[in-house]
């Protein structure tokens, strides 16, 4: 709080105050407008023979007409911006500050009535109270927090945060796929809130779902990393059909917006797995589920994957998200047509892309298997608790994957599990994979309280039964994960793309003698190979390093 000092007459007739550290005397100069007031009448200013400022000696504290108790000092801060505390408007340099509260108040504040306009929160004017005053909860919000300040209608009752006043009224969050909207009452039930988890009181103000049933704190819902920041009332909501993915143009028969050719529907029970087939939108192997098949090409999508919507919020984004199925970015001196890399996972693809609408630039882009792990997801490594997003951000820096040590933002915590957290990847490694070492289906086991050591049959180094592997169980193999997925598991077998003057083929590498790395030389050992003519290389990187690369 602001020491307040007496103004007072100095020996030689100047004003000393708390102010300015030298003494002001009255001055006919009009040709400089007060500190204060910004006005140029003459009666009654002062200014500094030093500093040469000037400033009515009315200006240098004001009583506040609504609240005699509330004296305001004019105050000088070099550098610095405030805000006001009752109009929000910006000044520079000089702000009135006020005797109880310390808070900032302009002029034009500090000589009316501390009164605001209430917007759509109330019908009367408010009162502002500057913090400290008294707390009650506020009607908007149901926080009670002394540290805010508070508007008050008092006939009515009402009782609001002055920063709660100008609250959104219908908005749409990353945390739920419909708009939501302010509700002065949740009214009573158990609600728990969708951002945070804490329980909402259901006699306060909330934002609740027009659709289904979705409540959020009204602070919760207007975090910067929550809410987009756009106000939708007004704003006709999207007509859902427009985000569909596709026509039915027949019986089991699609147009996909990703494909030329129309897509012909295979049910589970149809399937005959060919491992070399991989969804063109998650990459993942079609294994038995049901999916669409191109009527005149390779194209082909798990049935899930044809469904996704084109639209999708994710937590880690405030925008909306796009469904893409081919991308394009310039990097540096080359550029990149196909695989990209997922801003939660870090691993590179070649499916389809849910990218942020960044002004027209690609922003925030994501895969489809990443987009499929939602807040309450429950991953079958811990069937009793549930993925939710840490509400503490001071931990963030402590949250490292419990099983392969990454940290950062997009790690995922686990519900009554203080001591384990999980990142994107770790959460999206596919139970079901296949390798040519074994002719059957191998599944991801999370731990094993196994006796003795377990060796893997592809590279013969031991495997940890306490960490993830996969395992054969008719032939009771262990493999580790990095063994049969290989370096890059998302980027489909039979793409292509350009790096550089290279276009490049993902293939299987299956050949008799294994190729050589036009870059490193090495036999190459990974289960793909990059091929570009007739040379082949071992990974992106050594395609990066090579010296022909570069047009
Ligand atoms: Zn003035
Ligand atoms: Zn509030
Ligand atoms: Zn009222
Ligand atoms: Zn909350
Ligand atoms: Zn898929
Ligand atoms: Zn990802
Ligand atoms: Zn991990
Ligand atoms: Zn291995």
């Amino acid at each position: 709080m602001e020491e307040i000092g007496e103004t007072h007459e100095s020996a030689d007739g100047g004003v000393l105050s708390p102010f300015h550290e030298h003494p002001l005397y009255p001055t006919k100069d009009s040709s400089t407008p007060c500190v204060g007031c910004d006005g140029d009448e003459t009666a009654g200013k002062c200014s500094c023979h030093i500093c040469e400022i000037y400033v009515h000696k009315d200006c240098l504290e004001i009583i506040n007409p609504s609240n005699p108790t509330y004296h305001l000092s004019l105050t000088d801060r070099y550098g610095k911006l405030f805000r006001c505390s009752i109009c929000t408007s910006i000044s520079y340099r000089y702000i009135y500050l006020c005797s109880f509260s310390g808070l900032p108040v302009c002029e034009k504040c500090a000589r009316k009535p501390f009164t605001i306009d209430p917007g759509r929160a109330h019908e009367h004017p408010l009162l502002v109270f500057l913090k400290g005053s008294f707390s009650f909860p506020c009607d908007a919000c149901g926080v009670n927090d002394a540290k805010s300040c508070l508007c008050l209608c008092i006939p009515c009752r009402f009782t609001i945060h002055r920063k709660c006043v100008y609250l959104p009224r219908v908005i749409c969050i990353n945390r739920h796929d419909h708009r939501i909207s302010h509700v002065p009452r949740l009214g009573s039930g158990n609600w728990s809130c969708g951002v945070c988890r804490k329980e909402v009181n259901g006699m306060h103000g909330a934002f609740s779902c027009l659709t289904c049933t979705f409540a959020v704190h009204s602070r919760c819902a207007i975090r910067s990393n929550v809410w987009d920041g756009i106000e939708l009332e007004g704003v006709p909501e999207e007509d859902p059909a427009k985000n569909l993915p596709f026509k039915v143009v027949g019986e089991g028969l699609i147009k996909h917006f990703t494909h030329e050719h129309n897509l012909r529907l295979i049910n589970e029970d149809d399937i005959l797995y060919d491992k070399s087939k991989q969804c063109h939108g998650c990459v993942l192997p079609i294994f038995f589920n049901a999916c669409y098949i191109c009527t005149h090409c390779d194209f082909i999508l798990h049935e899930t994957c044809a469904n996704l919507s084109k639209k999708k919020r994710h937590p880690s984004v405030s925008r909306q998200l796009t469904l893409y199925a081919k991308h394009y970015y310039g990097m540096d001196s080359f550029s990149w047509d196909g695989p990209f890399s997922c801003f939660v996972c870090s691993q590179r693809c070649s499916g389809f892309a849910y990218v942020e609408d960044n002004g027209g630039r690609p922003g925030f882009t994501i895969d489809v298997r990443c987009v499929s792990i939602y807040a309450g997801f429950v991953h079958n490594s811990q069937p009793h608790s549930m993925l939710v997003i840490s509400d503490d951000w001071s931990v963030s820096d402590r949250n490292k994957c419990s099983r392969c040590g990454k940290g950062g933002n997009d790690v995922w915590c686990l519900t009554g599990r203080e001591d384990l957290f999980m990142c994107y990847k770790c959460a999206t490694i596919p139970e079901l994979a296949m390798h040519k070492y074994d002719v059957h289906l191998l599944s991801l086991r999370f731990s094993e309280n196994a006796i003795g050591d377990y060796w893997c049959d592809i590279c013969e180094k031991i495997v940890d039964p306490h960490k993830w592997f996969y395992t054969c169980d008719m032939c009771s193999t262990t493999l580790h994960i990095d063994c049969v997925l290989g370096a890059e598991p998302y980027l489909r077998v039979g793409s292509t793309f350009k790096l550089g003057r290279f276009v490049l083929e993902v293939l299987s590498n299956d050949y008799a003698s294994r190729p050589r790395c036009d870059t490193c030389s090495s036999r190459i050992e990974d289960i793909v190979v990059y091929k570009s003519e007739d040379v082949y290389f071992c990974s992106l990187t050594c395609i990066e390093k090579n010296p022909r690369r570069a047009r």
